[in-house]
């Protein structure tokens, strides 16, 4: 691992200091103002961070910029002459504007996230924020996974690649009709005794790349789960169904005969069912009360969310945890439900293995071929799957990766990559909002939805995260960041996701590993986002806030009483995405889609290649278009469609649960 010397180490700390300074103010009885982000160990895990997650030439390139900044003395100088220097350097060039605010963001992020010897952090008490609040269960994990030695030959009926929402149903269903199945997940196996309720832990051990993931182009930043349960085990839970016109174009359009009408429904229902959704655990922290009331004051339709979570098990004030894996065992994704069907079954679960490639002859599929690493000693062992059927459900940003290494799946591999692109807008409050209490979606804003060509925005709430909000609101100004997180606590964050019209696309770098490119430059799609700021900043103000701010630390900020139009006007001159307005996806889809042609899809109407037969896509890579719905439960009920075409067999019915779909009050 790559180290800076001791003077870029002296540097780096006082940069930390100066995004996140020790301020003179009084009263401060928490400590909040006198704290600087040094005191946390900031600049430790700063420097860490860049080590490991940067490329080398980056690495270096930070060294450069430390280098240039010690010659001018940056350790030792005042406050003011640190913010005049990062000013300066910044007007140098873009690239060096990048550089600082990354290095502000990272510091803000890692003050506000590591938490002490007594498990909280110095600045959360400011926020009311408790932090940790429960220590995890001791409890044996149901699933006990499959070790492999170096070389093992697996025989089975199926073998699934990726445990997630498409690929833990499928393994699920698939089981459960008497199928032998071996599931393939390249992340590592957790139950609620390994959450400790923390961000900077969480996101390493559960998330895609560390929870640090953004498209080859800088436009997207991209969240996904990388854990057995896959992105089921770290989500929001929010059930949202597809709309009809999704449907009838899925049907009408691509060929997905029977999704329009009643059969789909019954796969819905089945998973919903599974699930055991419901609308009982869908409680309203401050952030969602206020996109109710701004919602009703605008007229506009916001309608309570169906959660999967267990009501017996379901605590309001653990809840706003959930992304940070839920201790509570309230969860119901893949890894409580389908997996374990899957598991008391019989099935074999791998962990930390990756899939490499299919394996074929003759245009059929004859198994994976995949490596498992030891978490401990990082030893790696080959593994091979034999099986008559291969589900690739790695996720829509590793599926093509599959794929494209096994050279099958035809020209579609890797196109037709959507995002659901994504901001979000916080607004200030008079009073404190709690917002890390109760799930982080209740509810949703869907007055917009559809508009006019079944393309639109949904607005919901986000996941409470200290460290994340800092880092997005890490402005340009130490001590004006730190003004702001002074009323952290009276702040709520909202967010819009639109239904993508353009889109991107996965392709293969020298090693074989995904690349993913995304534009942001779809003309329709640009209309959407503005109309989503717009959105978000009207609900808010309809709802009482007194201040306006984005998740994009370079633009300014608005205040009740000043020119909105000129405000939204100024943040539409900025570019979405790389140097604009920061853009983000928890959705990912359509990079290995189902239709008719092979030309322009991957997989045919039942899920199955169309060039490889005993190849399905089983996750929402297999969308033929944007959901326009949080992906999740449309994955399952798909996956769970496609389990019954590649098993000929049709699944049990699980008795449906009730969905009242009220408008909020
Ligand atoms: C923070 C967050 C919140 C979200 N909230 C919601 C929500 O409230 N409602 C909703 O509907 N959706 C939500 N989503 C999205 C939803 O979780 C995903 O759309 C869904 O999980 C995708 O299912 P999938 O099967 O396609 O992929 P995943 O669930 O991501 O599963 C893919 C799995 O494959 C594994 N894998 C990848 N490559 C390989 C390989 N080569 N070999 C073996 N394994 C591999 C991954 O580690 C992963 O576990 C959220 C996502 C995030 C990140």
């Amino acid at each position: 691992m790559p180290e800076l010397t001791a003077v870029q180490r002296e540097v780096l700390r006082a940069l930390v200091d100066t995004a996140v300074p020790a301020l003179p103010v009084e009263p401060d009885p928490t400590g909040f103002w006198s704290t600087p982000g040094s005191a946390t160990g900031a600049h430790e895990l700063l420097e860490q961070f860049l080590a490991t997650v940067l490329p080398e030439a980056d690495f270096l390139g930070i060294q450069q910029l430390l280098d240039g900044m010690a010659t001018l003395g940056f350790q030792h100088q005042e406050r003011a002459a640190r913010e005049a220097i990062l000013g300066s350097a910044s007007a140098l060039a873009p690239e060096a504007a990048v550089a600082i605010q990354t290095l502000r963001g990272g510091a803000c992020l890692f003050a506000n996230a590591i938490p002490d010897a007594q498990g909280k952090n110095p600045f959360w008490a400011q926020y009311g924020y408790p932090g940790p609040q429960q220590a995890p269960p001791t409890d044996e994990p149901h699933i006990t996974p499959y070790i492999p030695s170096d070389g093992e030959v697996l025989e089975t009926d199926i073998v699934v690649i990726g445990s997630g929402a498409g690929g833990g149903t499928i393994a699920g269903v698939a089981s459960s009709a008497g199928k032998d199945v071996v599931v393939l997940e390249i992340g590592g196996a957790s139950s609620e005794r390994d959450y400790q309720q923390l961000e900077v832990v969480a996101g390493a051990a559960l998330m895609y790349k560390g929870g640090i993931a953004l498209t080859a182009d800088s436009n997207v930043g991209l969240l996904a789960g990388a854990t057995l349960g896959g992105g089921t085990t770290i989500n929001w839970q929010n059930c949202v169904a597809p709309s009809a016109a999704v449907r009838q174009e899925w049907e009408r359009e691509h060929g997905l005969t029977d999704v329009e009408g009643p059969e789909f429904d019954r796969h819905l229902e089945a998973v919903l069912a599974r699930m055991g959704a419901n609308q009982d655990c869908s409680n309203l922290n401050g952030p969602h009360q206020r996109m109710v009331e701004g919602a009703k004051a605008l007229g506009w339709s916001c309608h309570t969310a169906t959660l999967n979570v267990d009501p017996a098990k379901h605590r309001p004030e653990m809840a706003g945890y959930t992304q940070f894996g839920d201790v509570t065992g309230a969860k119901r994704g893949t890894l409580t439900t389908y997996l374990r069907d899957a598991y008391d079954a019989g099935a074999r679960i791998l962990c930390h293995t990756k899939a490499l490639r299919v394996l074929h002859e003759n245009g059929r599929a004859t198994g994976v071929e995949a490596t498992y690493t030891d978490p401990q000693t990082l030893e790696t062992r080959t593994v091979t799957v034999h099986a008559k059927d291969v589900v690739v459900a790695a996720g829509a940003l590793e599926t093509p990766a599959v794929l494209l290494r096994s050279g099958i799946g035809g020209p579609a591999v890797g196109q037709h990559l959507r995002l659901h692109p994504s901001s979000g807008m916080f607004g200030v409050y008079e009073d404190d909002q709690q917002a890390w209490w109760g799930p982080p979606q209740a509810a949703v804003m869907d007055e917009y939805r559809d508009l006019g060509d079944g393309y639109g925005l949904l607005v919901e709430g986000s996941q409470y995260y200290p460290g994340v909000f800092a880092f997005q609101l890490a402005l340009t100004n130490g001590k004006k960041h730190k003004e702001l997180m002074s009323r952290f606590a009276n702040m709520c964050d909202l967010l819009f996701i639109t239904r993508d019209h353009g889109g991107g696309s996965v392709t293969l770098d020298e090693h074989g590993e995904a690349v993913h490119t995304y534009s942001l430059d779809d003309p329709r799609d640009q209309e959407q986002v503005r109309k989503g700021l717009r959105v978000l900043a009207e609900l808010h103000l309809a709802a009482g806030a007194q201040e306006l701010w984005l998740n994009t630390p370079t633009a300014p900020g608005f205040r009740r009483g000043e020119d909105l139009e000129a405000w939204l006007t100024s943040l539409y001159e900025k570019p979405f995405g790389a140097g604009g307005i920061a853009m983000g996806s928890a959705h990912q889809m359509g990079s290995a889609r189902m239709g008719t042609d092979p030309a322009t899809s991957v997989a045919d109407a039942t899920g199955e290649l169309h060039d490889t037969k005993g190849v399905w896509i089983g996750d929402t890579s297999a969308f033929p278009t944007p959901s326009g719905a949080n992906p999740m439960l449309t994955c399952m009920a798909l996956a769970h469609r496609t389990a019954e075409h590649l098993t000929g067999v049709r699944a049990a019915s699980p008795s449906a649960p009730v969905l009242d779909d009220t408008v909020s009050a």
